[in-house]
């Protein structure tokens, strides 16, 4: 059977960008549809790209303009409610550090490569279904419009429509109970070493802060809400109320009290629900297949999902590229993915259930938390599967890869 000529990548986003660049390398056409009308130039928070992410960017060839665009944060604290740093993380040994960047920066470049790749992506295309014959896909857009390809690649989003049409019963995504925020203040609002991410274990909710060169310190937190709202519903509310319910929620956490103080309504970025994907029971069908926080988005406590995201397309792309029929590529993707990215969801869903557990577990947490800091906090241990994980482009896939994956 020919191998697959012509991918259908529906949804522009990090892992749609990604997947289009890693399927041209391969030697496959990629075609990108989104549903926004334009380019998301200038949306979205911060993130952090852990070694993992950077390295599969790298063979995407981004990388150059990635660390451009981005910053490194070669120390990572952890801080008690009343900002006392109780440990600090210098990176693994022989990794690169992690970086900060912005999303809509991280968009740019990638948006970028693919425009000097000259693949096409068509804005204004809703997918609303798709129909697979034994030779390929027909996409259907809520314009009226249809496209046909080889395969269908879903990189739509952890509210993914491309989930629902492999399977109706695919689970929808979960809440963890928690809003995201992001603000800044002056830079001299607090002395804050260039580098250092700090992560506060504040009395009812994290928070994060850093420093970056040209905006001055940059400020992430996490507000308890009994029903997940979308970033539109969120930015719908007026700036100045969300600040006051930040204020009181870390009145008594230092320095988040001091830079919320500062911090101006307008500059207040709220990101939604924070959600995260239980495993999803089909990643594919025979001719459609999901990528990113469509298949499996772990909660942003976990600094994973668009590092993940990135490594699926990469390995993606490649099983596409040495095994022709595409059933066969998905099954031996999935089975390259599975448990990595499942076990990332896992872990940061333990983090968010402290994180949302009732006041006398906070307060007992909260006492124990530099005892166990000192005695247990082993970052090499914690995360060196999660950031040491490495594609070999070169090697050809095969089944034999698969199975002992
Ligand atoms: C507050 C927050 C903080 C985070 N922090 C981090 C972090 O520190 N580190 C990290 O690695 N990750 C982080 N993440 C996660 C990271 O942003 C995502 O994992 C990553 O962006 C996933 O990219 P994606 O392309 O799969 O999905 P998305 O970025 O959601 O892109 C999906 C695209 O598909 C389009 N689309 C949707 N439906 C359709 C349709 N029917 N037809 C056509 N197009 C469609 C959408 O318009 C969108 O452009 C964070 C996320 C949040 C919310």
């Amino acid at each position: 059977m020919a191998k697959v000529n012509h991918a259908l990548v529906i949804g522009g986003g990090i892992a749609g960008l990604t997947m289009a660049l890693a399927l041209h390398k391969a030697g496959i056409r990629a075609t990108i549809y989104e549903s926004y009308p334009s380019t998301a130039d200038g949306v979205g928070a911060s993130l952090m790209l852990a070694p993992n992410g950077l390295s599969a960017l790298k063979l995407v060839g981004v990388d150059a303009a990635l660390l451009a665009a981005s910053q490194p944060i070669t120390r990572m604290a952890m801080a008690d409610s009343r900002g006392k740093v109780l440990t600090v993380f210098d990176g693994i040994e022989g990794m690169p550090p992690s970086r900060v960047v912005w999303r809509s920066d991280l968009y740019r470049v990638l948006r970028a490569a693919v425009e000097a790749a000259g693949i096409r992506v068509i804005y204004g295309k809703r997918l609303v279904g798709a129909s697979e014959t034994a030779d390929g896909v027909s996409a259907q857009f809520g314009d009226g419009s249809v496209a046909d390809g080889d395969i269908l690649i879903g990189a739509d989003g952890i509210r993914s429509t491309v989930r629902e049409l492999i399977d109706p019963c695919a689970p929808a995504p979960r809440y963890t109970g928690f809003l995201g925020f992001g603000g800044g203040a002056p830079p001299d609002a607090m002395q804050v070493p260039a580098g250092c991410m700090t992560f506060v274990f504040g009395k009812h909710a994290f928070f994060g802060y850093w420093a970056d060169p040209g905006l001055g310190i940059c400020w992430f937190g996490s507000l308890p809400h009994e029903t997940p709202l979308t970033m539109e519903e969120a930015r719908k509310m007026p700036a100045a109320q969300w600040l006051g319910r930040l204020r009181a929620l870390y009145g008594d956490d230092q320095p988040a009290q001091t830079f919320l103080r500062q911090a101006v309504s307008d500059q207040l970025v709220a990101t939604g629900a924070s959600e995260m994907m239980p495993p999803v029971p089909r990643w594919h069908s025979q001719r459609m297949v999901l990528v990113g926080d469509a298949v499996h988005a772990p909660s942003s406590s976990s600094g994973q999902g668009a590092s993940l995201a990135i490594e699926s397309a990469v390995q993606l792309a490649r099983c596409l590229r040495d095994l022709p029929v595409p059933a066969d590529a998905f099954a031996c993707y999935e089975r390259l993915r599975r448990a990595r990215v499942e076990n990332a969801a896992a872990d940061a869903a333990k983090v968010n259930s402290r994180k949302a557990s009732g006041p006398f577990a906070k307060a007992l947490a909260h006492m124990l938390m530099p005892i166990a800091l000192k005695c247990f906090f082993n970052p090499a241990k914690m995360f060196g599967a999660l950031h040491g994980y490495r594609i070999d482009w070169d090697a050809s896939v095969d089944q034999t890869e698969a199975s002992r994956a």
